[in-house]
């Protein structure tokens, strides 16, 4: 099932704008060769807030935008319930590029893409960057404690030069088939708002409904 086109904000011009350009034709990986286009990410270029994926799956590829399936949709609705939309942060994943068949990323088209990643919150310079699942989490943390001991625990790190606060977070993705799933992810993202030195979301949100999966688009793994 195809989605429809989000109206995510382009990138503003600058230097996040051109880096996006000179990189459209990379092929750091193999995984180049199978792409239709790299996905850069998509947002505020100036974001306090930044969310880092795991890779872009089948819409993703075909959009060139992150975060456009079911996923997606789920966190644009978390993002609702803190008072934010797509277009107040920049979203992002470890690997620009689509793995075959959406499987997980190798260690070394990691260690290929990583300098893409590093670059991007050099200049968007966020206070925080929020990891969606194992992958993004011990990428940016460099350690190798997994997501499901981690979730919902913020942690001071130096990125791309700057202090920022690292929150990791479960994957949207294992959410849609898990009820108990979504409540943590909630409770996680209501935190937000505190580690942004905002107030918090001015009314309790309600629990949201998982997403319908699109058939299209495989399950990603290593979510946990
Ligand atoms: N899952 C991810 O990790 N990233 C995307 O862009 C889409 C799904």
């Amino acid at each position: 099932m195809a989605m429809p086109a989000p109206a995510h904000a382009p990138l503003g011009h600058g230097e996040l704008a051109s880096y996006a350009e000179s990189i459209a034709g990379c092929v750091r990986c193999p995984l180049s060769r199978g792409r239709t286009q790299v996905v850069f990410g998509s947002g505020d270029p100036d974001a306090d807030l930044m969310f880092v994926g795991e890779a872009p799956g089948f819409h993703e590829d075909k959009q060139g935008v992150p975060f456009v399936g079911a996923a997606g949709q789920l966190l644009s609705k978390l993002l609702g319930g803190i008072g934010l939309t797509r277009d107040d942060v920049f979203v992002a994943n470890v690997l620009k590029c689509r793995p075959p068949g959406n499987r997980d990323p190798l260690p070394e088209e990691i260690a290929a893409c990583e300098g893409h990643l590093f670059r991007q919150i050099e200049l968007i310079r966020p206070k925080v960057v929020a990891t969606l699942g194992n992958f993004a989490t011990k990428l940016l943390s460099g350690r190798p404690e997994g997501i499901t001991r981690v979730h919902g625990r913020e942690q001071p790190v130096s990125l791309g030069g700057n202090r920022v606060v690292l929150y990791p977070i479960f994957h949207p993705a294992a959410a849609l088939y898990t009820p108990r799933m979504l409540e943590v992810l909630e409770a996680d993202f209501a935190r937000i708002p505190a580690l942004l030195g905002r107030d918090p979301a001015p009314a309790p949100v309600p629990a949201l409904r998982p997403v319908p999966v699109a058939p299209a688009e495989p399950v990603q793994l290593g979510l946990f």
